[in-house]
């Protein structure tokens, strides 16, 4: 665009999406800028269980930072939950998401693996769709996954794919503290 004078917003709907490292970094990385400006972010885990993982620990120590970790880990990963709980626990973060979204407290709503919620057949495409189309002007929402879902991705005002060029867990390298968790 070759405009001297750029629209100025106070929002956006964001999603990144793709097979290659970097999507929830790429989320974590807006929300510790954001913080800078004293934005409240909300950051909802779907599907991830509880395991550690280094942001847990920093955003600790960041006031407008808030994580919740809502998933039971992965479906079908031979844990013994059944996918009435998973579906359960994707609605209640799907619910804690909504209620960010349209409340007053939070700048930044952080959906992480939502979309491989929908994957796994733990909510709706429409439901998240809603939820897109449902987003205050001045909030900005963030969805996170592997799949990509071309009904989500228009919906999206910024979205980027993370091309996976190489992974050292194909080379039978496993993952890195403070890298990859
Ligand atoms: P990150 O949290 O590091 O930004 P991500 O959100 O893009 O990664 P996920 O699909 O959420 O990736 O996967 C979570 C974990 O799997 C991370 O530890 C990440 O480093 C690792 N990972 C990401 N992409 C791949 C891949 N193509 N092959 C193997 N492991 C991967
Ligand atoms: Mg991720």
């Amino acid at each position: 665009m070759t405009t001297t004078k750029l629209k100025q917003i106070s929002g956006l709907s964001i999603c990144f999406f793709g097979k290659g490292k970097g999507k929830t970094s790429a989320a974590l990385g807006i929300a510790l800028r954001a913080a800078g400006y004293n934005k409240q972010v909300l950051i909802v885990q779907f599907i991830k269980g509880d395991w550690f993982s280094g942001e847990e620990k920093s955003i600790k120590k960041l006031k407008s930072l808030k994580l919740k970790k809502m998933g039971l880990g992965f479906v079908g990963l031979g844990n013994d939950v059944s996918i009435l709980s998973h579906r359960d626990a994707a609605d209640k973060a799907f619910d804690e998401v909504k209620k960010a979204l349209l409340g007053k407290r939070y700048d930044v709503i952080i959906a992480d693996e939502i979309l491989g919620a929908i994957k796994g057949d733990l909510i709706k495409e429409k439901k998240v769709l809603g939820l897109i189309g449902s987003r205050p002007a001045n909030k900005t929402l963030i969805l996170t996954g592997r799949p990509e879902y071309p009904s989500i991705t228009s919906a999206c005002e910024m979205v980027s794919e993370i091309k996976k060029i190489k992974h050292p867990f194909d080379k039978g390298i496993g993952a890195l503290e403070g890298i990859d968790y």
